[in-house]
């Protein structure tokens, strides 16, 4: 096999055991003489699966099921966008804007009701994101709540702390959950499509704190959008999407071994190695404001079309998949989540230095 490395921003590389237990259960799911993708949902062995990894969601977050609850949803973080207003916002919402992501967000959140720009990152080409004393010098009592996007998947952007908000707080984590410590009980609500850090595409984990769900005041939701029906119905209140609910469960028991803290240094180290690279070359120049550096998304010019070029080829030779920009910003964007080998990194230094000295 030809080892491609992949820096993709989603759906992302996951660990190697991952793809083999996975593919093994598509075959012959625990010698049960059924694949997994045949699997009943209301089947003991899938009820065991969804409840470990709803288990496991919380138990890797610090949090526990006495004060929360973790979904497996459908519709991607996309779907959240709408969901939260629709179930929370009731007078009006404050929204930190800090990218594509969270635009998207606050465009569903007009829909619903009233919303109040906090921050507009706009100004800034969305460069940077409000530090800790910024966010702390916002006006953020008398919402229903603030929400706000931990990483920044297309400018390469991410929030180090949080600040102190005065009022209850959302936030979308697709693209950084489980990449470095956080205090995860700071939010009300939680979400994050599986496909950049947790699984395979296809669900959407979602954690509510219980004493919030409570506020949930209007009674006349559609149901597949009251999150209070998921919720009863322990994420069964339609069918689940089972293979990715599986393949997460997979890829959350690897974190669990591994363990955060061990994930979070190598990818600080991972971070480092390339943001250094970038730093010390004459060609290539970083996107994001330095302070507010992603350590999930890394985005970088190139000025000179023959340099690029090279560039281009070099990673062509070697493997090197999925470092195209995203077509707002141009130039390259190496995602580097969870699973990524340190070694694919080093890689793509090598390829930098290689092309600086050339
Ligand atoms: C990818 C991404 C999304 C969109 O996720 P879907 O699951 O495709 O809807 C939302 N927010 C952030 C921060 C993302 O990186």
């Amino acid at each position: 096999m030809i080892k491609t490395h992949n820096f993709g921003a989603g759906p992302c590389i996951l660990p190697d055991t991952v793809f083999e237990e996975a593919a093994e259960a598509v075959k012959d799911f625990n010698h049960s003489g059924l694949s997994v993708l045949e699997i009943s949902h209301r089947s003991n062995p899938f009820v065991e699966i969804i409840e470990e990894a709803r288990d496991l969601v919380l138990k890797l977050m610090g949090l526990t099921s006495k004060t929360h609850t973790a979904l497996f949803m459908h519709g991607g973080a996309s779907l959240q966008f709408a969901m939260a207003p629709y179930n929370f916002l009731n007078n009006s919402a404050g929204y930190i804007n800090t990218g594509v992501w969270s635009k998207k967000a606050i465009t569903e959140a007009k829909k619903v009701g009233s919303v109040r720009l906090l921050y507009d990152g706009e100004s800034v080409d969305y460069k940077s994101v409000p530090d800790h004393q910024e966010l702390n010098s916002l006006q953020t009592s008398g919402y229903d709540y603030v929400h706000l996007t931990s990483n920044n998947t297309i400018y390469g952007t991410q929030f180090k702390e949080f600040g102190t908000i005065d009022s209850p707080t959302i936030i979308d984590m697709s693209s950084d959950i489980f990449s470095t410590i956080r205090d995860y009980s700071k939010f009300d609500l939680i979400y994050a499509g599986a496909q950049k850090n947790i699984g395979p595409a296809g669900t959407t984990v979602v954690i509510i704190k219980k004493e919030f769900i409570e506020g949930i005041k209007t009674n006349d939701r559609f149901s597949m959008l009251d999150y209070r029906k998921h919720i009863e119905a322990e994420s069964m209140f339609n069918t689940p999407t089972v293979f990715s609910i599986y393949a997460s469960l997979l890829n959350l028991r690897w974190l669990e071994n591994r363990s955060i803290r061990v994930i979070s240094e190598d990818n600080s180290k991972k971070a480092s190695l390339l943001y250094q690279a970038i730093d010390k070359s004459a060609h290539l120049k970083g996107y994001a404001e330095k302070t507010s550096r992603s350590e999930m998304n890394v985005t970088f010019t190139i000025e000179n079309s023959t340099i690029a070029a090279a560039f281009d080829k070099k990673c062509k030779e070697e493997n090197i998949v999925g470092i195209k920009g995203h077509r707002l910003v141009g130039g390259y964007r190496a995602s580097m989540y969870n699973a990524l080998p340190i070694q694919s990194v080093q890689l793509l230094v090598d390829i930098i230095s290689h092309i600086d000295n050339a």
